[in-house]
């Protein structure tokens, strides 16, 4: 056998974060394996994974945009990914050698703040895409009180208040925000290149937690106004590494040595 391998697959994939954390793992683990991003056109996906998993050295790959819901199609999916958050992130071998779909996004986004009792809180998301759902998967098994999902576009964000069983409301952007114990922006709004998310935090409780996904840039204009009215923040990289650390132990059975985030922000913020 050659060299044992994992990969982060998408398209477009150059700007993927991936490779440098779990490469960064692999090397304080002394893992004698690879982590490399492949771009896969949308056309070739099923053949590409047809391809990889006849290879005995590929351990499985993480998946990015555009593929989250595609991969579905191609892969055994045991857990019911499809059914439930309805988009996957993570294809890895079992221990018999075949290859199935998971997510980790929705376990990642939850570590950050395992230690929170958000037992019928009311919440505040964010977003309705992909990342949203994960989100509101991981909320409705914590067992929050009334969601309100905020999003440019309605339809979508009511639609998964239904899909997740959730209880809550839809209020379009910008709405004033009810008193949450917890707001999660999942949208693209603040990252770099997209409008900032503008919204008036002072309807919050002085203990509330401001959960910012969005990680380019890290310190966006919402947490930054989070953190000027004294609340609580989380940033987007503890759950990019959160979703990455589920899946490299996936990959590569052992869990990653998380002793060394702090040397690892500061390589993914360099
Ligand atoms: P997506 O499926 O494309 O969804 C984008 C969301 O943002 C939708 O709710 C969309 O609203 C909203 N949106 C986009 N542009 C907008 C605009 N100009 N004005 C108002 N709303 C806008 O993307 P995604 O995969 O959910 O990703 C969302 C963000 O999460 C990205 O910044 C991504 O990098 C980040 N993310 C972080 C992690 C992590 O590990 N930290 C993991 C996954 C994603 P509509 O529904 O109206 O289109």
């Amino acid at each position: 056998m050659a060299r044992a391998y994992a990969e982060v697959i998408g398209d477009p994939i150059s700007h993927s974060k991936s490779p440098l954390i779990h490469g960064f793992w692999l090397s304080k683990l002394g893992i004698d394996a690879d982590y490399r991003a492949t771009r896969v056109f949308p056309d070739d996906l099923g053949a590409w994974i047809a391809g990889r998993t006849a290879d005995p050295d590929w351990r499985g790959c993480n998946v990015t945009i555009p593929h989250k819901a595609a991969v579905l199609d191609h892969v055994a999916d045991p857990g019911g990914v499809r059914g439930s958050i309805g988009a996957a992130n993570t294809l890895f071998r079992t221990g018999d050698g075949d290859c199935i779909v998971t997510n980790t996004d929705a376990a990642g986004f939850l570590a950050p703040i395992a230690d929170l009792d958000l037992s019928g809180a009311p919440v505040v998301v964010v977003g309705a895409g992909g990342a949203a759902r994960a989100v509101l998967f991981a909320l409705e098994k914590v067992g929050v009180g009334r969601v309100t999902v905020m999003n440019r576009s309605p339809l979508k964000a009511a639609g998964l208040l239904t899909h997740f069983g959730l209880k809550g409301d839809v209020v379009p952007l910008g709405a004033p925000l009810p008193p949450a114990a917890l707001l999660v922006n999942a949208s693209s709004l603040g990252m770099t290149g997209q409008a900032p998310l503008d919204l008036d935090l002072s309807p919050l409780p002085d203990e509330a937690l401001v959960y910012d996904i969005v990680y380019a840039p890290l310190e966006t204009p919402l947490l930054a106004a989070a953190r000027a009215r004294g609340l609580d923040t989380v940033d987007g990289l503890e759950m990019l590494i959160g979703q990455a650390a589920l899946a490299f132990e996936l990959f590569f059975g052992t869990a990653p040595p998380r002793e060394h985030d702090d040397e690892l922000r500061g390589l993914l913020l360099a």
